[in-house]
């Protein structure tokens, strides 16, 4: 059984992450969506509401789990069994950035590598951060959300 690990801030997921998701489906038997978080760091969405996004815009996948995790990544690739940890490449930048963590990844886990999945979809410009300001704006995010998500449940007021 292949399974990756897809991290990320997820806050939230949007369907840019989600075209990735679907490429890695393609790769591996079984794809973890994994929420990092940083315990001080304040994020737009809570780790449990990101999930929770994240569980209705993949409800209808049966090979797909969600988890949050707080430590390394390398550590939450062994915890869950993941051989692989899936990143998605929009910019040169994200390629500058990705590949030295990859590399240190790989100095400190051998046996987990990274495979990067270029955003080439019609979706590749979208960030959470867009979302996030729509949302902050009372702008229409709906159509850069994956399309189990209905966001206005997640928030208040
Ligand atoms: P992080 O804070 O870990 O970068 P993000 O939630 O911003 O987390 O992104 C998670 C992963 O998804 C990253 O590898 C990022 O490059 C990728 N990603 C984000 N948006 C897109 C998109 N529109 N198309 C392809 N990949 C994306």
């Amino acid at each position: 059984m292949r399974t990756a690990l897809f991290p990320g801030s997820f806050d939230p997921f949007t369907i840019g992450h989600y075209e990735v998701l679907l490429s890695a489906l393609q790769l591996f038997d079984k794809v973890i969506v994994a929420v990092g978080y940083n315990s001080s760091k304040k994020g737009f969405f809570t780790p449990q509401t990101r999930s929770d996004i994240i569980k209705d815009a993949v409800a209808h996948l049966s090979n797909v789990e969600v988890c949050s995790y707080s430590g390394l990544t390398i550590d939450a690739c062994r915890e869950h069994g993941a051989s692989h940890i899936i990143r998605g490449l929009r910019t040169t930048a994200d390629f500058e950035m990705e590949s030295v963590i990859a590399q240190a990844n790989t100095k400190l886990a051998p046996e987990i590598s990274t495979v990067f999945i270029p955003a080439y979809g019609e979706y590749s410009f979208v960030s959470s951060t867009i979302v996030r300001d729509l949302l902050i704006h009372k702008g229409d995010a709906s159509q850069f959300l994956p399309k189990g998500v209905d966001i206005s449940k997640f928030i208040n007021g």
